[in-house]
């Protein structure tokens, strides 16, 4: 019996490999297929173009959800899955990192899986996978350190558009890609992973790894760390939360270790890259701190590329709004919207000031 797939921002990135990960698998049905604004003519049995999509998932009826909206537009669809037990492929970071304790509440009452999509967190999920709790010392995440690794301060206050969205590994959207560029793709992604692996702030550690080969690391008790490498093609990723636990094939080569693979690893630069102190630092307070991180910065990422706001305003407007937000916690998902629509009128106006 084939598994039944409804796939959320099927024309990004994620969605389009995606398609061809269900197109090259019989066992993967696409029962519907939905988009922010870009047309979807008979991609999937059901489509839709932007709106409510808990409406398309009610009518879809699927086995799997894969959400791959980007931002904060794709907690409703992630809250509707992990209520009913649907299990969740889950790319839309946003969802775990502003709602990341209501999250864990729906996914105990639904008790279906949750299977992250991002590289990283799909890398920890299997090396984490039925290991003891106890016997895990901590978890490192890699970052590439973006197109502007190495930098420092003065070398970032007047770089572009088109040279944050070069990123050196990963073909991305243009969201995660400027996310990547200031590390707060890193720093979304440590919220997420404190939340989808029970570990606290303290056991996850970010290291830069220019060539993205090792996605994640595990450091035991005993002194053993296992790592997960691959090359980086997100269709590894979306095939394994898709196939769970099946792990099928995949277009994908093996890894080549006799032409040579490069792994340093470093430090991050925290000082020319603030966000990810940022992100650390809301995560540690909680409540709705992320929530109001992940606000401000969809709205300072957005003015950097359309309006003119220079790289280095994006921490400035997060850290500003930060210091403004109401960081208590959040009993559901009507004052989760509430808290991150105010978080982003604050961004807004900061956002103009930096401008002119
Ligand atoms: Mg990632």
């Amino acid at each position: 019996m084939s598994t039944r797939v409804a796939l959320l921002g099927a024309t990004g990135s994620i969605g389009r490999q995606a398609l061809d990960v269900v197109a090259a698998n019989p066992e993967l049905e696409l029962v519907a297929a939905a988009s922010g604004s870009q047309p979807l003519d008979g991609v999937a049995p059901l489509t839709q173009v932007g709106g409510d999509l808990t409406e398309l998932l009610e009518r879809a009826e699927p086995d799997v959800v894969l959400n791959a909206v980007v931002g904060f537009a794709g907690v409703p669809a992630t809250f509707w899955a992990l209520e009913r037990g649907v299990a969740l492929a889950l790319a839309n970071k946003e969802s775990l990192v502003a709602g990341g304790d209501l999250a864990v509440a729906a996914r105990e009452r639904g008790g279906g899986p949750l299977l992250p999509v991002d590289s990283e967190h799909s890398a920890a999920f299997q090396l984490l996978d039925g290991r003891p709790r106890e016997t895990v010392h901590s978890l490192v995440l890699t970052a590439s350190g973006g197109p502007f690794r190495g930098r420092d301060r003065a070398g970032l206050a007047h770089v572009s558009p088109a040279e944050a969205l070069a990123h050196p590994t990963w073909s991305m959207g243009p969201k995660i890609t400027v996310d990547s560029a200031t590390l707060m793709n890193k720093g979304l992604e440590l919220i997420e992973a404190h939340f989808l692996f029970d570990l606290g702030y303290p056991e996850i550690e970010v290291v830069v790894h220019p060539t993205s080969v090792v996605h994640a690391l595990v450091r035991l008790r005993d002194g053993a760390a296992l790592a997960h490498v691959g090359y980086p093609d997100m269709r590894v990723p979306i095939s394994y939360a898709l196939t769970y636990p099946e792990r099928a094939a995949t277009p994908v080569e093996p890894l080549d270790l006799a032409s040579g693979l490069i792994l340093e690893f470093g430090a991050p630069d925290t000082e020319a890259f603030p966000c990810l102190g940022l992100a650390r630092a809301a995560g540690e307070v909680g409540g709705t701190a992320p929530c109001a991180l992940n606000a401000a910065n969809e709205v300072a990422v957005a003015a950097f590329l359309h309006r003119g706001l220079p790289f280095l305003g994006i921490p400035e407007v997060v850290e500003r709004t930060l210091a403004q937000a109401d960081t208590g916690p959040a009993r559901d998902l009507e004052e989760l919207v509430a808290v991150d629509a105010e978080a982003r009128r604050t961004a807004s106006a900061l956002t103009r000031q930096l401008v002119h």
